[in-house]
């Protein structure tokens, strides 16, 4: 359910710290932490510590959330120094855009060139 934490969930486990991750930022609302599986020099992600299950959700139900989701990944990409040549955000929605842990999340990518249209 929306804004409950999720025994079964990955990120949900990251937030309370049952599982380890590479944490770069962390605020009251956010926690911000380096992908495992990093598609770009920079790859962090950025989660709302309460669940919601997709950005759809969370924009719906939370938008000021939201809105500290997308304050926070501009702040990790000036941390890292990726926003001079510029980074991308992306929030894959749904498992036909290859959404796979349901707990909303931005991507933030940068440290290299990118293409578009995205693959
Ligand atoms: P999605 O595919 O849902 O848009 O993104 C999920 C992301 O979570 C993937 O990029 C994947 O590499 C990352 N991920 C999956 N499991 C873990 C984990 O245990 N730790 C970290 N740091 N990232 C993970």
């Amino acid at each position: 359910m929306a804004g409950e934490p999720q025994a079964d969930c990955l990120f949900c486990k990251i937030v309370t710290g049952d599982i380890p991750a590479t944490i770069v930022r962390e605020t009251e609302t956010t926690v911000a932490f380096r992908d495992i599986n990093p598609q770009a020099p920079t790859h962090v992600l950025v989660i709302p510590k309460v669940h919601y299950p997709d950005a759809r959700t969370l924009a719906e139900q939370a938008p000021e959330l939201c809105a500290d989701l997308l304050r926070e990944a501009g702040a990790v990409a000036a941390e890292d120094k990726v926003d001079d040549t510029g980074y991308r955000i992306v929030f894959n929605t749904g498992s036909g855009a290859g959404q796979t842990v349901w707990h909303a999340h931005a991507h933030v990518l940068g440290g290299r060139g990118f293409n578009w249209p995205p693959g």
